[in-house]
């Protein structure tokens, strides 16, 4: 069985250093690729961060009914294809998804045993350095980050588990442990422990 792992966060707080470090460092899980409107950044490789398709082509998916979630974030079209889903149980993995807190409460819905894990800096004047240390972005474009996120953290109360992004490897090792005690959860292990219950002879 696929366990979704939903991951949200304002724009700075460390999400894709987090998110890079549990692909790497658990195995079993695959990144689902989002459909974006915006336009490739820095080094980004197409189909790879991101498949990067126009809004005609988006609107074309959401009339056909393609995403699982989809949504409006800094006036692009974001969304999660439902081949993302299918692909991850072909293989046998769970997936991890990279996705806004709007995306994220559709999800959840769809999919109500979905893990959700919010991650915030550590402080407001922290998520301004780390915007800053990472100098993508101009100043007007960090003051707005820095105002959406004060609006974002306010959802935090949604989600199943909250992680405060203030040492890196600390918060690494909390990330790959979420995902290590979600896959043992009795929901999710009853198939795999039914041969062992029957040596038992128990059914
Ligand atoms: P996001 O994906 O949430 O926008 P990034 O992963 O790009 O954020 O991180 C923003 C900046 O903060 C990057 O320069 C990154 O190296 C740095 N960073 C991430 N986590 C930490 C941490 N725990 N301590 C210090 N710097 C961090
Ligand atoms: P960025 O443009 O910085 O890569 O992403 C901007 C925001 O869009 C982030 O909050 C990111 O989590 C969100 N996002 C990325 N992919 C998806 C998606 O498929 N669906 C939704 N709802 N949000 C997404």
């Amino acid at each position: 069985m696929t366990t979704v792992f939903i991951i949200s966060a304002p724009s700075g707080s460390g999400k894709s250093t987090l998110v890079n470090r549990l692909m790497t460092g658990v195995d079993g899980l695959t990144f689902s690729v989002s459909c974006t409107t915006r336009a490739p950044r820095g080094q980004e490789i197409p189909g790879q961060a991101y498949d990067f398709i126009d809004r005609m082509e988006f609107e074309r998916r959401i009339a056909a009914d393609e995403f699982l979630e989809y949504a409006e974030v800094f006036g692009n079209y974001y969304g999660t294809h439902k081949s993302a889903l299918d692909k991850a149980k072909t293989a046998g993995k769970d997936l991890v998804l990279d996705i806004d807190v709007q995306g994220a409460a559709q999800l959840k819905k769809r999919i109500p045993d979905a893990v959700t894990i919010f991650i915030l800096a550590p402080s407001r004047e922290i998520l301004e350095q780390r915007l800053r240390a990472r100098s993508q972005d101009s100043d007007e474009v960090i003051r707005r980050r820095l105002n959406d996120a004060a609006g974002e953290i306010r959802n935090y109360g949604q989600y199943d588990y909250v992680l405060v992004n203030e040492d890196l490897e600390l918060a690494v090792e909390a990330l790959k442990s979420i995902v290590r005690a979600e896959r043992v959860r009795r929901i999710r292990v009853e198939e795999k422990i039914r041969p062992i219950l029957a040596t038992f002879g128990q059914d």
